[in-house]
């Protein structure tokens, strides 16, 4: 028998012959119906090798690829009611041994594609020397087993993720599974999962977004998983026109079963999107107009983009290439899941904004500089200039604690004065705008949580804030607004100590190689493109020309580092 795991009854409802999950490559796929007794047999081979069969809020670590066994091992550790710590196989030996370190698992489960790299870590000198556990294999006969739910307690299960470390030493996030239902929950509800729902799933499973929004949350709404990874452009071009393409193109004749099926969900971030458009044009003809039907809204319902922002040129791209499949953008992070989204209806959709607070969650901004909170209607102060304010979120999504890490704990979070939680500080600044054009605040959805005003990210408090002159500039809009220039392919926008001005906006581009062939831009000629377009004080006053601006593997840029490497004389 199984804890009473909310997951677990949504599992057990399921239609049994429902695929759960696919791999796209191999084309083998597994059902909802085989699912839980592979977890149960997994759980009891934790249990054997830890050598005891209570292991509540125990961590138990695991390094396993993309997969259907990936999916058995989350829910068997939450079966045992521990928490599950997944690994990246992208990870340096050094980062496995950090995180074993710092979490003290004491079960490490390798899959045998990764007992190399497991048994390499356990080699080395460790706080806590974790049994091992090799699985060669996870799954049983394929057959339906009927798996009794039990009336006990989930006790401590849970998943504990850690940040992307963009700004820092990665934190252990400490999410237990009752935050991680409600996180699904709340999802559920705004972007409509369903049986019917067959996602592509290209994304690391180690963040948040790859674990809540595409394994966690479809197994609620018994969707179909299609794991692809690592992501490939053109395989990924491949598999979404697979149904769209006519007998007599020559890939068609041998599609597996499973690509007869089209692909209506995808959750992806901004960098996977900006690679499927530069690789898009690259397509054979047949192609070219089987993947634009295969991603019109018609088909692929829902392109979901976030983990950094949007730019919108990307979002124009993707929404002529497809014919109006208009990407939605939201806001997450490690500690609170997905708080911010855009809505279902298109027109909900607002370039440059991410929503609004998701159902169950609780938002608010505080402005930065009078650390009063900026109530609805009191977006502008007194001179008509808009407030910024941190963006603050509480209810039952939120994360519980930073793993053995009290003060950082306490420090990033407030006390309320309703006395109804305290709210933690993401650390994020935004801005709120009333916007649909004709200036009303409630834009024509029907659906009660994506009401009120709009929210704008306007980046890191600590990296994308920069304080010029007495002015603050959002590294964000200044790096929309490049992005929309012909010359600019990829951009960062960085705050460069400056003897007079505090701090001074610099900017480090990749530009566009058909525009600009030679490689050169003057900062005069980028001043000039950008006038109009930015205030005087807001165009960067320093310009780097790369060809390569590193990113970890969500897309994400650390901006601490790189001003470093790139403005090292301003240092
Ligand atoms: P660390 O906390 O270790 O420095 P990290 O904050 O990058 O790393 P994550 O929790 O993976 O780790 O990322 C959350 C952050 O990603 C948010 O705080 C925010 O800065 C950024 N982010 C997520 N979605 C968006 C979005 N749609 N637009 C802009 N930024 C976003
Ligand atoms: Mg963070």
């Amino acid at each position: 028998a199984l804890p009473r795991l909310p997951v677990f009854e949504a599992i057990s409802r399921h239609d049994p012959n429902s695929i759960a999950v696919i791999h796209s490559n191999s084309g083998r796929q597994f059902r909802y119906g085989e699912l839980l007794g592979d977890v149960c047999k997994v759980r009891n081979r934790l249990y054997e090798t830890a050598g005891r069969d209570d292991l509540d809020g125990e961590r138990i670590a695991f390094l396993v690829e993309n997969s259907y066994d990936y999916v058995v091992t989350f829910l068997a550790i939450l079966a045992a009611k521990s928490i599950a710590v997944p690994l990246s196989p992208a990870f340096p030996a050094p980062e496995v041994q950090y995180i074993l370190n710092h979490s003290e698992a004491i079960v490490l489960l390798s899959s045998a594609k990764f007992a190399s790299k497991a048994e390499e870590v356990l080699r080395t000198e460790l706080d806590v020397q974790p049994a091992y556990l090799r699985m060669n294999k996870f799954e049983g006969q394929g057959a339906h087993e009927n798996v009794t739910l039990d009336k006990s307690d989930p006790g401590s299960a849970g998943m504990m993720l850690y940040t992307s470390g963009t700004t820092n030493r990665p934190k252990g996030v400490l999410l237990p599974q009752s935050v991680m239902t409600a996180q699904a929950k709340s999802l559920l509800q705004a972007w409509e999962y369903s049986p019917s729902d067959h996602l592509l799933h290209v994304l690391p499973l180690h963040h948040i977004h790859g674990t809540i929004n595409a394994i966690f949350t479809p197994l609620f709404s018994g969707s179909t998983i299609e794991f692809l990874f690592p992501f490939n452009a053109d395989a990924v071009w491949r598999r979404l026109a697979a149904p769209f393409l006519t007998p007599d193109q020559t890939p068609n004749a041998d599609l597996t079963q499973h690509q007869h099926r089209k692909i209506t969900f995808l959750t992806a971030v901004p960098t996977i999107y900006a690679r499927l458009l530069t690789t898009h044009k690259a397509l054979p003809p047949d192609m070219q107009s089987a993947t634009r039907t295969a991603i019109s809204p018609a088909n692929l319902r829902l392109a979901i983009s976030g983990s950094a922002a949007l730019p919108t040129p990307i979002k124009r791209a993707w929404s002529e290439l497809s014919g109006g499949n208009v990407l939605l953008e939201r806001f997450g992070m490690t500690e609170v899941g997905m708080a911010l989204s855009c809505g279902l209806d298109v027109v909900d959709r607002v370039d440059g904004s991410v929503g609004w607070p998701l159902p169950g969650v609780e938002a608010r901004l505080v402005d930065v500089d009078t650390h009063q909170l900026i109530e609805p209607g009191q977006e502008r102060d007194a001179d008509g200039r808009e407030r910024v304010g941190e963006i603050q979120l509480r209810g039952p999504t939120i994360f519980t604690e930073y793993w053995r890490n009290p003060e950082a704990t306490v420090k990033e979070f407030v006390e309320s004065k309703d006395g109804r939680g305290q709210w933690f500080k993401t650390g994020d600044v935004a801005v709120r705008r009333a916007v649909d054009g004709a200036g009303r605040s409630v834009l024509p959805s029907q659906k009660d949580w994506a009401r009120g005003d709009l929210y704008f990210i306007l980046g890191r408090r600590s990296a994308d804030i920069i304080k010029s002159g007495g002015e603050k500039v959002s590294a964000l809009e200044v790096e929309r607004e490049m992005l929309s220039l012909p010359q600019v392919a990829e951009v960062a926008v960085l705050a460069v100590p400056s003897g007079k001005w505090g701090q001074k906006v610099g900017a480090v581009v990749i530009l566009d190689k058909e525009r600009l062939p030679d490689g050169k831009w003057s900062p005069l000629e980028m001043r000039r493109a950008l006038k109009g377009r930015l205030a005087g004080y807001k165009i960067p006053q320093v310009l780097r020309v790369v060809d390569h601006i590193p990113r970890n593997a969500m897309g994400k840029i650390n901006k601490k580092t790189l001003v470093k490497e790139i403005f090292i004389d301003d240092f």
